[in-house]
């Protein structure tokens, strides 16, 4: 079996609510080599209730400048695109300040830097939401990532 590309470990934790079991992802995607997930601006373990994890992590943020140029090399999409899907503003006539496309030029450009180019709008934003701390009220990732837990039991 050849061992996944740290992209598509990535895109899998991504796809599973940015957070796997190393043991399941070693076995499953790594051929048994835990030295493919050491990247740690990529992967980052941690503990939750004594079962080792990996969480996805990423230094690609989103840009909140209006008219930016281009040059912040940070994501140009809507937040309310990218968190629902929908944006409250694209119904008037001046429509919204942010990008509601993912697939621009820029967009793409920025993707392919972080090496995010194949994941899908869930999955980035799954990555990205754990990722920023401006887009979440201050608790840490722990407790976010334990009520994700509680979430999916109901
Ligand atoms: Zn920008
Ligand atoms: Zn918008």
């Amino acid at each position: 079996m050849i061992p996944a590309t740290e992209s598509e470990i990535l895109k899998f934790i991504c796809a599973n609510h940015g957070a796997v079991n190393t043991d399941d992802l070693v076995y499953n995607l790594c051929s048994g080599d835990p030295d493919i997930i050491n990247n740690r601006e990529k992967f980052v373990p941690y503990c939750l209730n004594g079962q080792p994890k990996v969480v996805a992590r990423t230094t690609l943020t989103l840009c909140n400048k209006r008219n930016c140029p281009g040059s912040c090399m940070k994501l140009h999409i809507c937040k309310a695109i990218l968190f629902s899907g929908s944006c409250q503003y694209s119904q008037f006539r001046t429509g919204c300040s942010f990008s509601h496309e993912l697939n621009s030029d820029h967009n793409v450009r920025i993707l392919g830097v972080h090496e995010l180019e194949s994941l899908s709008l869930m999955e980035l934003r799954t990555l990205l939401l754990q990722n920023d701390d401006r887009l979440l009220p201050p608790v840490n990732l722990q407790i976010l990532l334990l009520h994700k837990c509680m979430n999916d039991r109901f």
